[in-house]
């Protein structure tokens, strides 16, 4: 746990400041106090107060007379009265004829108590909750989150992260990459002696939770070292100046603890491209200027590396890219199948499973999932599972899990009228029935008519039997007669068509475009590049880069794609007609179809059409 010494010198400060306002308190509670108590009176005053016996006791001390009057009622209002003490030879005698009680006391002791009971007891009290109040907020700066510079901003830092490459699964290239740098905290000294110059930052690329987070975390475990993590945007604020001051002291900081892992999370709100910014933005050039100056000027040898992740490289300043600054570039992308399997198993370790769950069929089933994706649905299923009383996560909760966060929760409280359910089952066995016809499509593997919260009224969800990388056109021009065999389904067999298609029609669209302007798959255009993606690591939006001329012309052959696929699905639907009623009819009743019992039905319609034409024979 780390104490910032900028705490330090603040409790100093503040430690003062509350010892000033109890001395304060305890002066104007005396003043008070002493004013309600005593009263001073004249000595001629007490003289006459003896002639009228009006007086119990008398304390004589070295120049004070401190007097009790007999009567508490008396114009006093109780008060305890005292005078000072004049050259008087016949006080005795008067106070002896008065019958006053009286006796003498040394200055000393008396001052000695009302300092004991007035200063040093109440002090002392005040400053002993002063020391549990500030024992209680010591405690609160150094549990891992410090205030940074002179605002807000908040510095996570960990002395142990007890994240541990073993954590981490399906990166195996960037682990390999950042190896290196663990070896290099571990052992400066080895690398210094060569005479080699350390790396001083390296740069995480790869979509939103991918696992760069944990990966940095990653290094500082296997290397032992503290943990500072601070967001880019942290940086940033409205004034001038003050992102510039964060990132010095985060360096200050960062190297009194060496050797140490600084991460920087969404670099690219600080380092974006300077040049080209019309507007400007003074605050966040300043900021970067000084980071690089930082990287610069900080001596690596410390054992001190920068890790910074980004989900877009494509927009940093080139600056910040240049050897020996973040020169190593580590690339954390989607999972693979394996990738996938290895994330979910390390998300069961510490979850009840039961024996025969098959997490590789899970992984098949969530192609373009993440590892945030896939630790969730883990953790989905296992909600799922205490919900009906289970004691370990079966097969089924992971199923439903991937379900739950591709398309929402099953919403039951929906009701669709007869009408509505029979178009959205022959909407949905119009899909399926044109991906078990067709040869270059997945296997169907589930059908189902229960509405979904993300919108979903039914869906088809086909897997595919191995992992790919590469699509050839054939299977494009299939999955797009697929996205519309569900429109072809309700105007072959209803004679109507409903609002339920658009978002096949939008991923068909997509799918038909990508085709004539990045994969230069028609005649027309051969290979010309007429789009490319922009955020390839977000959501991968493309953009043209093509005369209107050309882009209506694109419209064109988009069309004219489309318009081939929709007829041939129709076509196979027309043909498959009765197939089509029967299937549906099956799902109407049941709601859900799984893959095997949809090709149960397609088998054994077959094989009666056969036997019928056998007999024919
Ligand atoms: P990023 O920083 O890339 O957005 P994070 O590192 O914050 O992603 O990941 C979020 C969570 O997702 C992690 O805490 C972890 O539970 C899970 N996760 C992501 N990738 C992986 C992976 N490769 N292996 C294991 N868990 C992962």
């Amino acid at each position: 746990m780390f104490n910032s010494k900028k705490f330090k010198g603040n409790k100093f400060k503040y430690v003062i400041y509350y010892s000033l306002l109890a001395v304060i308190i305890v002066f104007i509670v005396n003043e008070y106090s002493s004013q309600l108590k005593y009263e001073h009176i004249k000595y001629s005053d007490f003289i006459n107060y003896i002639n009228q016996n009006k007086i119990s006791n008398v304390q004589i001390s070295k120049d004070r007379l401190i007097i009790t009057p007999k009567d508490k009622d008396t114009a006093h209002k109780g008060k305890i009265l005292y005078t000072e003490r004049v050259d008087d030879q016949n006080l005795i005698k008067k106070l002896n004829d008065a019958k006053v009680q009286y006796e003498g006391v040394s200055q000393e002791s008396s001052l000695m108590r009302s300092l004991f009971t007035n200063w040093i007891l109440p002090l002392s009290i005040i400053m002993f909750f002063g020391s549990i109040l500030m024992g209680r907020l010591d405690k609160k700066m150094g549990s891992g989150v410090m205030s940074f510079g002179k605002n807000t901003a908040k510095i996570y830092a960990e002395n142990e992260t007890g994240v541990n490459f073993s954590d981490v699964a399906g990166q195996e290239e960037a682990k390999e990459s950042l190896i290196e740098i663990v070896d290099f905290l571990h052992n400066s000294q080895k690398y210094v002696s060569i005479g080699a110059k350390l790396p001083k930052g390296a740069l995480l690329v790869g979509p939103p939770g991918t696992g760069k987070t944990l990966l940095a975390k990653a290094v500082a475990g296997e290397a032992k070292v503290p943990f500072f993590s601070i967001s880019g945007s942290a940086f940033v604020e409205m004034f001038v100046g003050m992102g510039a001051s964060r990132v010095r002291d985060l360096f200050k900081q960062a190297q009194e603890k060496a050797p140490c892992i600084v991460f920087i999370d969404e670099i690219d709100a600080i380092g974006k491209s300077r040049g080209g910014n019309v507007s400007g933005n003074d605050e966040r050039e300043q900021t970067l200027n000084q980071l690089l100056a930082e990287m610069d000027g900080f001596d690596s040898s410390k054992g001190v590396v920068i890790l910074a992740a980004t989900n877009r490289p494509e927009v940093l300043d080139k600056a910040l890219l240049r050897p020996g600054r973040f020169d190593r570039r580590v690339i954390v992308d989607r999972p693979d199948l394996k990738g996938r399997e290895s994330i979910l198993k390390v998300h069961t370790k510490g979850v009840k499973v039961s024996e025969d769950v098959d997490l590789n069929s899970i992984a098949k089933s969530t192609p373009g999932a993440v590892g945030a994706d896939l630790a969730n649905m883990i953790n989905e299923a296992a909600l799922r599972a205490v919900k009906n009383g289970r004691e370990e996560v079966i097969q089924e909760d992971l199923e439903e899990s991937v379900e739950v966060v591709m398309a929402g929760k099953e919403k039951k409280d929906r009701i669709l009228s007869d009408a509505e359910k029979r178009a959205v089952a022959f909407h949905e066995v119009g899909h399926a029935l044109v991906a078990a016809l067709l040869k270059h499509t997945d296997p169907v593997h589930k059908i189902t008519i229960v509405p979904r919260t993300m919108g979903a009224l039914g869906y088809t969800m086909q897997l595919p039997t191995e992992e790919k990388y590469l699509v050839s056109k054939e299977e494009m021009i299939d999955k797009i007669c697929v996205m519309l065999g569900g429109r072809s389904a309700e105007e072959v067999e209803l004679n109507s068509i409903s609002t339920g298609a658009s978002n096949d029609i939008e991923r068909a669209t997509e799918t038909a475009r990508s085709m004539v302007t990045m994969y230069g798959m028609t005649d027309r255009f051969d290979m010309m590049g007429l789009e490319s993606i922009k955020d390839r690591y977000l959501d991968g939006r493309p953009v043209q880069n093509c005369s209107a001329e050309t882009a209506a012309i694109i419209d064109d052959e988009t069309l004219n794609i489309i318009k081939e696929c929709h007829e041939k699905a129709r076509s196979i639907i027309k043909e498959n007609k009765d197939l089509l009623i029967k299937i549906s009819e099956s799902l109407i009743e049941k709601e859900t179809l799984m893959g095997e019992e949809f090709m149960d039905i397609i088998k054994e319609y077959n094989d009666k059409k056969q036997e019928t034409q056998d007999t024919k024979l």
